[in-house]
């Protein structure tokens, strides 16, 4: 039942949206649809929040004037942490480093407001208890950022039992989690080893899967992919050390597969002193992150030469990558020798189906949310345009346009006449 209610809560109409009833119509010089069409000079026409038809041409003067811009559904990241942060001594936050649990939600609050303003509408967090009331706020309309999932607190104590297992899966779903997040393997830091046993796993994501919950599983080592493969887990993270074999097995049971291609490698090395000497954030740890970005590379393309693997885009993204999550992307066309109009097809419509949105985010097609992105150029054919975003539509709420005409319309107000064009 919770599912349900957080979906409801997930796609409602602010108040004062549902009181505009005027059509909102967007001009594209470019539509990128999602799952691969690309067509020029179309208007998107939306209403309460909701895209009602696409007009080849269009006449009349449009209220976003996009026509220079190529537009595309929001970006879906299947795995970014929004509650990781640097303090103010420019330290990555822990929990015992005096932050008021006030301090982190405002610093989380930023986060948010950066991802979504880089053209990332929604996204997977895997996760943390404190995801819940960011997810919820955002989902009430005031505080602007992506929409949330989140799987709370993840399962990763290898001494736990597998009925202790199944417990806190039930007592997840209770709490309210979108998903359940499972670690099988060690980080990379600590060489990516199998954690969990193929009885722990098939208890965890066979009582998931009772319940109607998704799993994700972190896992680098190819024997933790395979465990986690055999024991019908949704989705599979990382996988580093990841082989043809397994990869293969993947693509014969549906596994998603969720490979990094460097940002979040990149970005701790970039901040390597801002999280080193934390945990195990030291210099066997870099050491490891420095060789993994090629690694990461190559699992990339083999997961790319695994015939029907599923692929899905998750970058991982870490205090001091919120807001540049599109780099992982760049990544994979550049270094991964992805085509691009692929990349973004991982990023939309795959990844609105991975996390069980397939008919409700994603795409630009009636019915569907507009959640809509503009950038400067056209990403089909050069991905970095992904940087220059300049307009971005969260369920028919505005919350960037650096185009001249129409100011934003969201994060939404109690006065809709704060809304009205000026
Ligand atoms: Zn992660």
């Amino acid at each position: 039942m919770h599912t349900r209610i957080a979906a409801l809560t997930m796609f409602s109409i602010p108040a004062a949206l549902a009181a505009q009833s005027a059509p909102v119509t967007i001009r594209a010089g470019e539509l990128i649809d999602g799952r691969g069409g690309v067509t020029t000079n179309a208007t998107i026409v939306i209403e309460k929040g909701v895209i009602s038809r696409i007009e080849s041409r269009g006449s009349g003067a449009a209220v976003y004037d996009l026509s220079r811009y190529t537009v595309l559904p929001g970006l879906i990241d299947g795995h970014a942490h929004v509650s990781w942060y640097f303090n103010r001594s420019g330290r990555y936050h822990t929990p015992n480093d005096g932050d008021t649990p006030v301090q982190s939600m405002l610093a989380m609050a930023g986060n948010a407001f950066a991802t979504l303003t880089s053209g990332v509408t929604t996204i997977q967090s895997p996760g943390s208890p404190e995801d819940k009331d960011l997810r919820d706020f955002i989902a009430l309309g005031p505080t602007p950022g992506p929409r949330i999932l989140t799987s709370l607190q993840p399962i990763s104590n290898p001494r736990l039992t597998p009925d202790s297992m199944r417990e806190i899966v039930r007592l997840r779903k209770a709490e309210g989690a979108d998903f359940i997040k499972i670690f099988a393997s060690a980080s990379i830091r600590d060489g990516g080893k199998q954690t969990l046993s193929q009885e722990q796993l098939d208890a965890i994501c066979g009582e998931a899967k009772s319940l109607g919950l998704r799993t994700l599983v972190h896992a680098h080592s190819a024997e933790s992919m395979k465990a986690a493969t055999l024991a019908g887990c949704t989705q599979i993270e990382h996988g580093v050390f990841a082989t043809n074999e397994v990869l293969k097995l993947m693509a014969e049971r549906g596994t998603y597969f969720d490979p990094q291609c460097g940002l979040v490698f990149r970005n701790y090395l970039e901040n390597r002193a801002k999280y080193e000497g934390i945990g195990n954030y030291n210099a066997t740890g870099f050491e490891w992150m420095e060789k993994a970005i090629p690694m990461a590379v190559a699992a990339f393309k083999l997961a790319r030469a695994t015939p029907g693997l599923k692929i899905v885009w998750g970058t991982d993204a870490v205090a001091g990558a919120h807001g540049r999550n599109v780099e992982d992307l760049i990544c994979r066309v550049q270094d991964g020798g992805q085509p691009p109009l692929e990349a973004i097809t991982s990023a939309t419509s795959l990844g609105a189906e991975a996390i069980g949105l397939g008919n409700h985010i994603g795409r630009i097609a009636p019915g569907y949310q507009a959640d809509l992105i503009a950038v400067d150029g056209d990403p089909s054919k050069d991905i970095t345009a992904l940087r220059r975003v300049v307009f971005v539509m969260k369920g028919g709420s505005v919350y960037r346009w650096d185009g001249t005409g129409q100011k934003p319309n969201g994060p939404t107000t109690n006065n809709a006449t704060d809304r009205q064009p000026e």
